[in-house]
């Protein structure tokens, strides 16, 4: 399991440009479905054929990151982000340019030694900051095959902390990928799934919406990642997800703006943790949403629920998550699926 997080949070894919990580998910599923395909959003679906009940296991493949919007004649590089960036996080990292080839480069601004007080207090927006790959010139840098809507992805390695808990950039959602791959693998049910890895979920859910209008399955589950709210400090955050107290459960995301899950769905995930004995945290969100919210608002309406994975830093290369949330978050929506149908006989189109 921290071998395929590895590999997927090691791997680059910006919101639009998720064609690295298509490959790798892809490789992983072959021989577990049906049919694996694309559609024209870039979504990989991967269906293995059951009956009746169509259920839709999906998580978001895309990571924040930036695109190139300028290049100056000294060969500097200037970014737009892409996703929700907090600006200070994005300086002094390392990053890889998608040109011809992988390009590397770093994020700078001027020194603090040449700022003025009022300066480096104010901290660096990013439009003032800049990606430097060695290059002298515009030309040099064309040549490179980098040019104005490159994407820049953030460049950064998983490592292990103590007490099984992993650190690395992309977490969300690549963890919940990884989540949605081994549970897609470890279910055994009788009815149809789709795994679906969506497209450009942190610029506005769209891959989400897409699939789920084509696919349009009777129930979802949406696996992503969320706050913990256990670091110091936090004690005003009046939430209580900690790392290592399980999966979370989405109950209201987004001051119900979001999602608000059905008591059915609710229901569901909630007896199929207790009755399988899985440890499990409940979530009332006021800010942030999940592909689910797209999803439950598709056609005539799916029931979609959520389950994430906690994760501390979240959107900065070093996001921080325990893996026995990890291996609990794979036990309980595999065996979700698996109940799946003793809940929604109802909806069954
Ligand atoms: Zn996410």
């Amino acid at each position: 399991m921290i071998e395929l997080i590895r590999k997927l949070s090691n791997a680059h894919g910006v919101s639009g440009f998720e064609e690295e990580l298509r490959e790798v998910i892809k490789g992983e599923l072959e021989g577990y479905a049906d049919e694996i395909r694309t559609d024209s959003m870039g979504n990989l679906i991967a269906t293995r054929n059951g009956r009746e009940l169509e259920l839709m296991l999906s998580a978001h493949m895309d990571e924040i990151g930036f695109v190139v919007k300028k290049i100056d004649d000294k060969g500097f590089i200037r970014i737009a982000p892409i996703g929700g960036w907090f600006s200070q996080i994005a300086l002094g990292q390392r990053v890889v340019l998608y040109g011809r080839q992988k390009i590397y480069g770093v994020i700078g601004c001027k020194p603090p030694h040449l700022m003025k007080d009022e300066e480096r207090k104010k901290g660096v927006e990013i439009s003032e900051m800049f990606v430097d790959i060695g290059a002298k010139s515009k030309e040099e840098v064309l040549s490179l095959g980098v040019d104005v809507g490159t994407p820049v992805a953030i460049d950064r390695e998983v490592a292990m902390l103590t007490n099984k808990r992993i650190t690395g950039k992309a977490f969300d959602n690549r963890v919940g990928v990884a989540v949605a791959i081994e549970a897609f693998k470890k279910c055994k049910s009788d009815a149809t799934i789709h795994f679906v890895a969506t497209v450009q979920e942190e610029v506005g859910l769209k891959g989400a919406k897409t699939s789920a209008f084509a696919l349009e399955p009777d129930v979802a589950v949406v696996i992503d990642s969320c706050v913990a709210a256990d670091f110091p400090g936090s004690e005003n955050a009046h939430m209580d997800i900690a790392l290592g107290k399980g999966p979370v459960i989405t109950v209201v995301d987004a001051s119900g703006r979001g999602l608000i899950v059905s008591p059915l769905v609710l229901k569901w995930l909630k007896e199929t943790a207790e009755k399988c004995k899985i440890p499990y945290q409940l979530e009332v969100a006021e800010g942030g949403t999940t592909d689910a919210s797209a999803i439950s608002l598709t056609k005539s309406g799916i029931p979609s629920g959520v389950v994430s994975i906690p994760a501390r830093y979240i959107h900065s290369p070093v996001e921080v998550v325990d893996m026995n949330d990890v291996e609990n978050a794979v036990e309980l929506v595999a065996r979700a699926i698996e109940n799946a149908r003793d809940y929604f006989k109802e909806v069954i189109k």
